[in-house]
Parts: C-alpha cells; structure tokens; sequence
C-alpha cells in the first residue's frame, strides 16, 4: 500500500514523499482513510508507531482548501502530555504542510514565555498544540478562543491522564464546539482512558494496532544485577565506555538523582547532561539541540522529560534505576532504535528491584536477558523466588558487554541496597523527592 492510496490530498502526499517515507505504517493506513471519512478514532498505539503522521496528515487535509479566518481560533487542537512532544508535534505539522504556505501553527506550552504566545495568538492560527496546563491558561484568561475546532487531538491520552491532567482536559474539550472530530491516540484504551473517551467521542471507530515483534525487535533488551547503588555505578561507567555506544539516555527515577549521576558521569569524563521537568524549558531546549547535534554523548533524563525524544545517534537506553511502571519501560527503550537503526536497552537492577523486572517482563511478554561484565559480577545472593526457567543462565553475546559466565544467577532476594556515590537509596527517594511530574504545562 502506498500514501496514494490513503485519500490524502497531492500535496500532502508530496510532502511525505520529501521525508523520504514511500510507504504508510499499520497505524496511518487504518487512521489516516478513517479520519477522511469523518469518524471520531479511538487508536491504540505505542510511541515509533507513526502516530503523529496518522494523526497530522488527515487533519491538514482538512484545512487544505481554506485558512482560517483572522478572528477565528484554531481549527485543529492536539493536546500532548509533554512539551516535548508538543515541540516535535508542531514540527511534523509544519513538515507535512509545508504546500499550504499560509499554514500558522502555534505552540502553547508551560515553561514558554506567556506574553510571546498571546502576541503569536493574536494572527490567524490554524493549528495549535499544547500541553493542557498552558492552554487552560490561555483559555482562562480569554487569549484563545476554542469555539472554532473542527478536529481535537488527544496524543498519548493515557499520560495524560497518568500526569493528573484530567480535569484540565475536561475544561478544554467542554470550550470546543460538540460536533468537533475527536482523534484518540494511546498506549492502552482500557480503564480511565476508555472511560474519558466515551465522554468525548460519538460513536468511534476502534483501531488498535499490535507492537509488531519485529519492530521491538530491533532493540536487545537486557538485565544486568549489581549489588548495590556503587556496582551500579561501576557498572555504568562500564558500559558508557565501550566503543559501540554512540550515545546513551540513561534513566533515573528521580530529577535529584539525574542531576546528581549527570554531575559525577562529567567529573569521570563523560559528555554527560541531565534533562528533567525542573529545568527551565530553554535549557531543556538547548540540551535537545545538543544532543541532535551529537554533542552530548549521554543523556540522564527522567521518565516525563525524555518522552518523545527522537535522536537517531542514540544507540543505548541505560535504566539506571528500573522504571516503577512497566509501561514506562516500553517509552524508554522505544528512544533508541529509531529510524530503523538497532538499539540495545540495558537495566540495572538493585536487589530490592527484581519486582520491577518481573513486572517489565509481565508487561511486554519479553524476557529480559542477563548479562554480566567480566570482573564486575554481581555476588552470589541466595535467590528468594523463582524466576521462570533459562533466565538467569543465558547470556547474551552480542556487542561485547557479557561473556558467559558461570554462577550468574538470579540476584533478587535480602540484601542492603546501600547508599553510595551520593545516591539516595530507593527508601530515601520514595520519602525524599518528587517523581518528575513538572514537566507538564
Ligand atoms: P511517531 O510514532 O509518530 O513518534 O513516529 C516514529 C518515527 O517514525 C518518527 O521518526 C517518524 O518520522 C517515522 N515515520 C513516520 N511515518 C513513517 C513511515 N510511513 N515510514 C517510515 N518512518 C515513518
């Protein structure tokens, strides 16, 4: 199937054709003929799907015969979680409408001078993305009216929805006009997120897409045990050194630990940054730039402000400290492996954290394989439960990392998770720091 047979309009089909894509994803040739046709979509699908084309191709087409009149808001809204995926949303509108010359897009998100979006509000805008916080914002001080929006976007509703964003949403999809189109896009449709969309849509049309196993299987996944917060460390160090990682993002569970392991990577060498929700959105901006532009080798982010990050060089995910939702762990290994390149994801596991593994493998299906370094092998612990057959005894080969070597078992069970390095222990985290959830507009 190609993008000419989606219904889209020539130029918009000229457009894709410049990105170099010849042929549609799972995603785009089921939304893209469906959102045409006028239904409200109900869409399942996990970020590297193709989502934002799915969504952003068939809204342009829309516009493409009319502009919006000087008083008018917006025609199209997307709401994203992050003003990141905000930021890469706009760029994809303006890619794929680059043959509408008179397309105005604006980007309403937190962190942003306000004043200078009111100024951009005050033309003609006929696309508008935000984060839910700033549009509220807006929308609560009468600097945008909604009343014009032919097609509402909710991208990744589910987060949305998980950053406490629900009652902002509400307030905005109650300032468009009801017979709006709504386009649905999210990791899951069940729960909270099935509940909002029923509110929102008339009588949708369910698309779910499967994560093809030879898309995931682009990224290795791996298991490494370490001691304590000091293996860990060495373990790190390790990894960031070997010659076939050309960047990394190395994840951590709190914005205090991403600075402070960003801090000690630049004191042994490193081209190390950290990217978190605290940082002012210019710095985050400028870090993003960098890192585009290879100059920062290792990325220290947390799960909120690395979401949406497209960098192709990014050979590695590293989660420092595993993910406390097993979704999560989907959005982090999904940063490397882009662009059809392999990636290979690794996560270190204290011993108080082999829980969090079992609930990743739950999740995704896949087992995470264990590896070791050689010289740097976990102690051996006394396992306190079983973890399913050929686990723990397999030893991945590939890129040089791990040998095999006898004796690597399971490592979960008692056993202090100490405090070193400047850490805080996963106990002082939970009672001492914030989840990154300041990132949201
Ligand atoms: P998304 O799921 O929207 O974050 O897209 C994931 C990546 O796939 C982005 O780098 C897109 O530019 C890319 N992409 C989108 N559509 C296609 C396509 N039809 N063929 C190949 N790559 C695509």
């Amino acid at each position: 199937m190609t993008f000419q047979s989606l219904g889209l309009a020539d130029e918009l089909i000229k457009a894709v054709e410049q990105t170099g894509y010849t042929i549609p994803t799972p995603v785009q040739r089921q939304a893209i003929p469906a959102a045409i046709a006028g239904s409200d979509l109900l869409v399942s699908s996990h970020t590297g799907s193709g989502k934002t084309a799915a969504f952003t191709l068939p809204s342009l087409n829309k516009l493409i015969d009319r502009r919006s009149a000087p008083s008018a808001g917006p025609r199209v809204l997307v709401l994203t979680p992050t003003r990141e995926l905000a930021q890469q949303v706009e760029k994809a509108v303006q890619t794929y409408g680059k043959a509408l010359r008179w397309l105005n897009t604006v980007c309403l998100v937190g962190g942003a001078p306000f004043f200078a979006q009111v100024k951009q509000l005050q033309r003609p805008v006929d696309v508008v993305v935000a984060t839910p916080g700033r549009l509220l914002d807006h929308l609560n001080r009468r600097k945008i009216k909604l009343s014009d929006v032919e097609v509402l976007i909710l991208d990744e509703a589910d987060r949305m929805l998980d950053m406490g964003f629900a009652e902002d949403i509400d307030a905005i999809v109650a300032a468009t006009p009801a017979q709006r189109q709504t386009l649905l896009f999210s990791a899951t449709l069940d729960g909270v997120v099935g509940r909002m969309a029923e509110r929102m849509t008339r009588n949708p049309q369910r698309i779910e897409i499967e994560v093809a196993k030879e898309d995931r299987g682009q990224i290795e996944q791996r298991l490494m045990f370490a001691d304590d917060m000091g293996h860990k460390s060495r373990l790190l160090e390790a990894l960031l050194g070997h010659e076939g990682l050309q960047q990394a993002v190395v994840f951590t569970a709190t914005k205090r630990s991403a600075d402070e392991l960003s801090l000690s990577l630049q004191e042994k060498g490193f081209s190390a940054a950290a990217l978190h929700g605290d940082m002012h959105q210019t710095q985050r901006n400028r870090t993003l730039d960098r890192l585009r532009q290879g100059r920062i080798g290792v990325l220290v982010a947390t799960d909120v402000a690395a979401r949406g990050i497209d960098v192709a060089g990014i050979s590695h995910v590293i989660n420092f400290d595993p993910p406390r939702q097993a979704e999560d762990y989907v959005h982090r290994i999904g940063r490397t492996g882009r662009a059809g390149r392999d990636g290979i994801a690794i996560t270190l596991s204290g011993p108080r954290e082999t829980g969090l593994i079992r609930a990743i493998e739950r999740f995704t299906g896949d087992r995470l394989e264990v590896h070791t370094i050689p010289g740097m092998e976990p102690s051996p612990r006394k396992p306190s439960g079983p973890r399913p057959a050929g686990n723990g005894r397999r030893f991945g080969n590939g890129g040089g990392y791990g040998r095999p070597s006898g004796g690597n078992g399971d490592h979960r069970g008692a056993g202090g998770y100490a405090s070193r390095d400047g850490h805080p222990t996963s106990r002082e985290r939970s009672h001492g720091d914030r989840r990154d959830r300041t990132s949201r507009g």
